[in-house]
């Protein structure tokens, strides 16, 4: 008979313990799932080709409906529409030597803001530019350089060392033409929002013959003076100060597609936060809080944070009345816990967010950082909204290259992530 209470007690924490772990992975399954939508071919890397990101907010809206958040534009829809310049590469992007293709993405990156350029057996000529001692000598020498050759820039390294700039910046200061800038490990693409007179192309030195005399050149750039694009935003109204908000934000877009063939997938940066932004805002429509809750899928982050600035420079809700802001961005592996950037700034929030981790979420770790204007919060510092940036700790290192793909996503411990973020929210003040 005494046996028994203590039988029950095991069987009981049992019974919930199971249903816990079945809730987890169902969420993980969710999760891997929104993340695998959002990376299929038909967003295009949800970018500047083939309606990438337009396809990406029409989900993301489409989402929300289905979970019924409220909506906040004039329209009674999700989308808040504006515009940016930006440069797309929708088709060709051709690069071959000695007849064979190389791989866009893989052995070479077109320098974002080129101008389009097209050559069928061009001579190339190799120019030594680190030998320049000063920056005047560098600026007679390109006066030689012209449309009739394409150009191998050895030693940019120097140079750009010698100028106190970056190799995208020594691109932007290129006359008209073609060059290539040889790289050697990781390439890391990127988005401009204004064109630049060359056309140039990183390719790994590896795939660069030491003899290289000739080779086939095709990409077409094209410019988008005033790209459409939108900010999705939900929201579920409060319970006891519906016109106090806490804001989620993430942003939806990535790189897109360079040409036919190099598509950025995104996975980690950020399908991985937009979707779980989506899981939460499936979990908090069905558990309302006191505060009113802001869902918010920003576009034009990697454009340079466009979204975020449009809202806040023009905001559905006000500003004031935003009592905190977290943004997610990267949470494709937090097997090492998280970092909290603007963290110094609010000690009380971040210690809140450290005891919830400490007594029920159990991440690994919480590293705090002082303010870095890195994504989509930092608009909103810049006009004294509350707001962290959360990131998970442990990716692969895959960033802004054709290898940031769903299946190298490990998603270990987001679904404690998520409990953290639950809990501070509920616990918010
Ligand atoms: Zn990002």
């Amino acid at each position: 008979m005494r046996r028994f209470p203590l039988l029950a007690l095991l069987l009981f924490s049992l019974f919930f313990s199971n249903i816990t772990a079945r809730v987890q992975a169902q969420s993980l399954r969710a999760l891997k799932h929104e993340i695998a939508t959002l990376c299929s071919p038909t967003m295009a890397g949800r970018g500047y080709v083939a309606k990438g990101a337009e396809r990406a907010a029409r989900h993301i809206a489409r989402r929300f409906r289905e979970m019924g958040l409220q909506p906040l534009a004039a329209d009674s829809s999700y989308f808040q529409p504006y515009t940016f310049p930006v440069v797309s590469f929708p088709d060709s992007v051709l690069v071959s030597i000695k007849d064979d293709d190389l791989d866009p993405g893989v052995d070479f990156l077109v320098d974002a803001a080129s101008s389009s350029y097209r050559a069928h057996r061009q001579r190339v000529q190799r120019v030594n530019v680190g030998r320049y001692k000063d920056s005047s000598q560098w600026i007679t020498q390109k006066r030689y350089f012209n449309e009739h050759k394409i150009y191998l820039l050895e030693g940019t390294d120097s140079l750009c060392k010698l100028l106190h700039i970056r190799p995208r910046q020594l691109a932007a200061q290129l006359p008209k033409s073609c060059y290539i800038i040889p790289i050697k490990g990781k390439m890391t693409w990127t988005v401009a929002t204004h064109t630049i007179p060359a056309t140039v192309l990183y390719i790994q030195d590896s795939v660069l013959p030491k003899r290289l005399r000739r080779m086939n050149v095709g990409i077409h750039s094209e410019w988008l003076p005033a790209f459409k694009t939108a900010n999705v935003v939900g929201m579920i109204r409060g319970t006891a100060v519906p016109d106090s908000f806490i804001a989620l934000t993430a942003h939806y877009d990535h790189l897109g597609r360079m040409g036919w063939d190099a598509t950025f997938p995104g996975a980690s940066d950020n399908a991985s936060g937009t979707a779980t932004l989506l899981q939460l805002a499936q979990y908090f429509a069905q558990h309302p809080q006191r505060y009113s809750l802001l869902f918010m899928a920003f576009s034009g982050e990697e454009a340079g944070l466009l979204g975020s600035t449009f809202f806040v420079e023009h905001p559905l809700v006000p500003l004031a009345n935003i009592r905190f802001l977290l943004n997610i961005d990267i949470m494709g592996n937090a097997e090492e816990g998280i970092t909290v950037v603007n963290a110094t700034s609010f000690p009380k929030e971040f210690a809140l967010l450290d005891t919830l981790n400490k007594k029920e979420s159990q991440l690994p770790q919480i590293r705090s950082r002082s303010q870095a204007p890195i994504s989509d919060h930092f608009p909103f510092s810049k006009v004294n909204v509350p707001a962290f940036f959360i990131y998970s700790n442990g990716g692969q290192g895959y960033y802004h290259d054709v290898f940031d793909k769903p299946a190298t996503l490990k998603l270990t411990n987001v679904d404690k992530v998520m409990d953290l973020v639950k809990r501070f929210i509920s616990a918010l003040q």
